[in-house]
């Protein structure tokens, strides 16, 4: 049985209280390795290691902080197969997709962030003959990096690659969930030479090590990927102490599909937005809402492409839905398919879990599920499912469309199907989403701003806005 260990000061250590915590394969409902329990001692100890380390990572030109994140970038990239298997392993999702999307997309976050602290200046206000104002943005010092488990070696080094780049060291708890690759990173950090402490990796579940994260009084900022209601906890427990906070949190996206849109690539790409990585992607449009004149044209060819969409080991190479993360969220979106019947939706596909066969008989799969004719104001079309469950819901004015997207309390992303330029302008504008796509979807450019309005966030990640997030402006004037 693999024990998996916590990174701290360079080394990887056991907790000190000495518990384990099984870690189970979601694709076959069996225990596959122990990970530490780790409290608030061991917090205080990847503390300790990364204040130590911290005058001597602050002061490392740019350049050379970014040579070492470079580094780490080309050892994700040379052991792409053995991480994506591995993120496969822990998490449920097909391993192609881990191959070509998670693994990939964190050997990127490494090398963006590793250049981009070369290009990051500050401002100067200059008046002239009075005075010289500039800025300096320094290091905030030890932050703490809390991440979720749908994305998890991706969303953890999204986090982790711009604190350090700008010159921070980290304390961060990877999902309880899905740990395996965090510790796959911990190894590779070693090897990269990455020094003792800049970087700590201490794994627990949420109350145990992800509090004592949040409430240690050295910790600066907290950057955190997760659930609304945990961000809530968060921002109640940090903001008192005057802590820094990005939050980037749930989602209830909207795909609106109007009838001048590309139909093909509109349906291609919302199989995709809909069902990828089983629906659990905080990005995914679980709200599709299709123009009427093309209600029943894109219902029959969605419909067509879900039934293709093989719910199978995602070992398997043909494999393009694996399992749910677990047995408990499992249940969760299975209850949300009960209430979609109870409020009188008509179930268009799925709504099953599936059992395989072999070693995946006790799996928590389930079938891609689609309904219609569910009130664009229900819960199962404002709550976030965060599973293979989307609607369709006809609509008639693009006025009509804007309403229901925006009828929730979210507001992370939005998807519109269109070829008027003008429409996907104005529509854009009026939509309240944080991220919104034209004619694609998860289109990726690392330099953009990325989170969440209303419910789904505060703050942003991404290029700069990390980099800001970071640090700290400070104001300095020089009298001429
Ligand atoms: P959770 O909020 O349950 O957990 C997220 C992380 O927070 C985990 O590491 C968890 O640990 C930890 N945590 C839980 N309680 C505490 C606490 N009291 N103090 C500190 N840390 C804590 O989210 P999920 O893991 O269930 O992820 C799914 C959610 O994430 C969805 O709502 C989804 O929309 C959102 N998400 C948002 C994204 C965005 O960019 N906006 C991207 C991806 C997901 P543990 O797992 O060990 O309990």
């Amino acid at each position: 049985m693999l024990h998996l260990q916590n990174y701290i000061g360079g080394a990887l250590l056991a907790p000190l209280s000495g518990r384990y915590l099984p870690n189970i394969e979601p694709a076959t409902g069996q225990v596959f390795s122990q990970i530490p329990d780790s409290d608030a001692t061991d917090v205080a100890r990847a503390v300790q290691a990364a204040e130590a380390a911290l005058p001597a990572w602050r002061l490392l030109p740019a350049e050379d902080r970014g040579r070492l994140l470079v580094r780490i970038s080309e050892l994700i990239e040379r052991d792409l197969e053995r991480l994506a298997q591995a993120e496969s392993q822990d998490n449920g999702k097909p391993v192609g997709l881990a191959r070509v999307v998670d693994i990939p997309r964190a050997a990127s976050n490494f090398a963006f962030f590793g250049t981009a602290a070369q290009h990051f200046a500050s401002e100067t206000h200059f008046q002239e003959g009075v005075a010289l104002n500039y800025t300096v943005r320094h290091p905030l010092g030890v932050v703490g990096c809390i991440s979720p488990w749908n994305l998890p070696l991706y969303l953890f080094t999204w986090k982790i690659a711009p604190a350090l780049a700008a010159g921070c060291c980290v304390v961060a708890k990877p999902s309880e969930i899905t740990p395996y690759t965090a510790f796959l990173l911990s190894e590779l950090c070693i090897e990269a030479g990455l020094p003792a402490g800049v970087l700590n990796i201490v794994h627990g579940t949420g109350p145990g090590a992800g509090q004592a994260i949040i409430e240690h009084p050295a910790i600066k900022a907290i950057s955190f990927t997760g659930g609304t209601k945990t961000g809530e906890h968060i921002a109640r427990t940090a903001a008192p102490m005057f802590k820094k906070l990005s939050l980037e949190l749930g989602g209830k996206n909207p795909n609106l599909v109007f009838a001048d849109c590309d139909l093909r690539e509109a349906v291609q790409t919302s199989l995709r937005s809909s069902f990828a990585n089983q629906g659990q992607i905080c990005l995914c449009g679980s709200r599709i809402f299709v123009e009427r004149p093309i209600y029943e044209q894109f219902k029959e060819q969605f419909l067509a492409g879900v039934a293709q969409l093989t719910v199978a080991d995602p070992q398997e190479a043909g494999s393009r839905q694996g399992a749910l993360v677990s047995e408990a969220h499992l249940q969760k979106v299975l209850s949300y398919i009960a209430l979609a019947h109870e409020e009188g939706g008509t179930l268009l596909a799925g709504g099953q879990r599936v059992r395989l066969d072999g070693r995946c008989a006790e799996g928590y799969f389930l079938q891609p599920t689609v309904f219609e004719g569910l009130a664009p104001d229900c819960r199962v079309n404002r709550e976030e499912i965060f599973g293979p469950v989307v609607t369709l819901t006809p609509f008639d004015t693009e006025k009509e469309a804007l309403t229901w997207a925006n009828g929730t309390e979210y507001g992370l992303a939005a998807t519109i199907w269109t070829r008027d330029l003008n429409r996907a302008h104005r529509v854009a504008h009026e939509l309240q989403s944080g991220i919104v796509w034209v004619n694609t979807w998860l289109h990726r450019d690392l330099r953009t701003p990325f989170g969440g309005m209303k419910s789904s966030g505060v703050g942003r990640e991404g290029g700069l806005e990390a980099l800001r997030f970071f640090t700290e402006p400070q104001s300095i004037t020089v009298k001429l």
